[in-house]
């Protein structure tokens, strides 16, 4: 497969997120922040993130300067990268609106804010983590080189193993049972898995 497609396609995926985002970004700054645990760490995960899924990915695209470390994964897997674009933006997408004024992009308890378990949140507890794992996944099938494929698993992962607990902890220091009895009924990232 000529490697543009590939390109391209990850390029569709970081419009169409940001195309998804920016209106709940624009809307929910009327909602105010009643408790904000937006640290050093969350700060600093977040532009790990940025730097990993963003601006790696992008250098691989419009430069040759990785080039260096590229692989060469076989056509099926490249589709498969193709194909993955779909349910990640889908997900993204059902995340936000299902979550709608309560959205933040780090740990935040808005003014006005109420549990979601309804939609995608029905299922799972982290829909809008779970987008962004495919869309790591969607990365590594679809850059075949060995820094910007993985940066962005990488930056992720520790994004979301240090966001993780702190987060489920927010929650349940803010609403204590309904959040726990919401935890015994569903799954984080996978329903029914894990
Ligand atoms: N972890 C969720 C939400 C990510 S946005 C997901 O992956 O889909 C992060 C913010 O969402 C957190 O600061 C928290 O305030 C809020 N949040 C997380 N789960 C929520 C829920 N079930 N209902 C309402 N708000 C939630």
């Amino acid at each position: 497969m000529n490697p543009i497609i590939p390109n391209i396609g990850y390029l569709i995926i970081i419009i169409g997120t940001f195309v998804v985002r920016y209106p709940y970004q624009k809307r929910n700054k009327a909602n105010k922040i009643e408790r904000n645990e937006k640290d050093s760490i969350e700060k600093f995960t977040l532009a790990l993130v940025f730097l990993g899924m963003m601006i790696i990915p992008l250098v691989f695209i419009l430069t040759d300067i990785l080039n260096f470390a590229n692989y060469n994964l076989p056509f099926p897997w490249r589709a498969i990268g193709l194909l993955i674009i779909f349910p990640t933006l889908w997900l993204f997408y059902r995340s936000h609106k299902d979550l709608g004024l309560n959205w933040s992009v780090s740990l935040e308890i808005r003014e006005k804010h109420t549990i979601i378990d309804q939609g995608v949140y029905k299922y799972i507890r982290h829909p809008m983590y779970s987008s962004i794992w495919l869309w790591t996944i969607a990365q590594i099938l679809l850059l075949n080189n060995y820094i910007a494929g993985l940066s962005g698993i990488i930056s992720f992962g520790i994004l979301y193993f240090l966001r993780v607990n702190r987060e489920e902890k927010m929650m349940i220091e803010t609403f204590g049972r309904s959040y726990q009895n919401y935890i015994s009924r569903t799954k984080r990232i996978i329903p029914f898995l894990y």
